[in-house]
């Protein structure tokens, strides 16, 4: 299926590993011209080599903690005017809510809510005015169904999807969608992290709290990374315009409502 993307221009941050990555490699295939970001550049330089070897595609790094003010300038300076953006950043630590403090706050509220906003607002008007223009946020399934441990991801995390609910119906119009990817567990480090917290506070070793986070998912299995990529490949294609402000779930299952 050709997804009418070919040298489009994409930004996608936090894309050495994992999701973010997995995304860069989907785009890239579809023959979109990619910007990866990440802090460490060897994991970072690494993955895009691969991706370049794969897929002959133009690739660009930009070494930056894309919640700064100045990473995000960085990538901007690279790449003013992209025709798709894929947000994206570490989760917050996992914890008790009688541990973190403001700063703690303001760090996840920083990272998973202002950061997506504030790379919106530089890059939407420039889509609008090309009519054309697909924004994807990798948030999470805790924003439909809260994870204990993850009170700082639940919170600044709804934060983001209220404000896209609004955003994404005024863009729409000028074939500009906003759309939020929501994994559930994931074959990534990200997994093992959260893992290791609840093996922390219940005692258990790591191996058995991932048995049991597997067996709770109806899939029978976590996802992979490469699915995660195809989904939001799709949200990227010219045939997605007529879909916006929506939450897709990728979770083999786990949330339990109807609609
Ligand atoms: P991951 O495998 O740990 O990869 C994280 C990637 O983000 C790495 O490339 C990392 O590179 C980069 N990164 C992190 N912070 C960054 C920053 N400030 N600036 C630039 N790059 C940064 O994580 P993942 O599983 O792909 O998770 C991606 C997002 O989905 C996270 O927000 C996570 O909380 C969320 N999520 C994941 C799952 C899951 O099961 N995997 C489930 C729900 C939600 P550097 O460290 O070199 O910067």
């Amino acid at each position: 299926m050709d997804l009418g993307i070919k040298g489009r221009r994409a930004i996608v941050c936090a894309s050495s590993k994992g999701l973010g990555l997995a995304c860069a490699q989907q785009l890239a295939r579809e023959g979109v011209e990619v910007v990866m970001i990440a802090r460490g550049q060897q994991v970072l330089e690494a993955a895009a080599s691969a991706i370049r070897a794969e897929t002959g595609t133009h690739v660009t790094t930009v070494v930056a903690d894309v919640t700064t003010p100045e990473g995000r300038a960085a990538v901007l300076a690279v790449c003013p005017d992209p025709d798709i953006l894929v947000t994206n950043a570490g989760g917050p630590k996992p914890g008790n809510f009688r541990e973190w403090t403001r700063d703690d706050w303001i760090a996840a509220v920083d990272a998973n809510m202002l950061t997506p906003i504030e790379l919106i607002r530089a890059t939407v008007d420039k889509m609008i005015e090309r009519r054309f223009g697909r924004i994807v946020n990798i948030t999470s399934a805790a924003v439909k169904m809260p994870i204990e441990i993850l009170g700082l991801s639940n919170g600044a995390r709804a934060g983001l999807t209220g404000f896209v609910a609004g955003l994404s119906r005024q863009t729409v119009a000028h074939n500009v969608t906003i759309n939020n990817l929501l994994p559930g567990p994931f074959a990534t480090d990200r997994l093992l992290q959260t893992a290791e917290r609840l093996a922390h506070d219940s005692g258990k070793t790591i191996e058995a709290v991932m048995t049991a986070r597997k067996a709770a998912v109806p899939a029978g299995r976590f996802g992979e990374p490469a699915e995660f990529g195809q989904a939001c490949a799709f949200l990227c294609s010219a045939g997605a315009g007529f879909m916006t402000g929506q939450n897709l779930v990728l979770d083999g299952g786990i949330y339990p409502g109807t609609l």
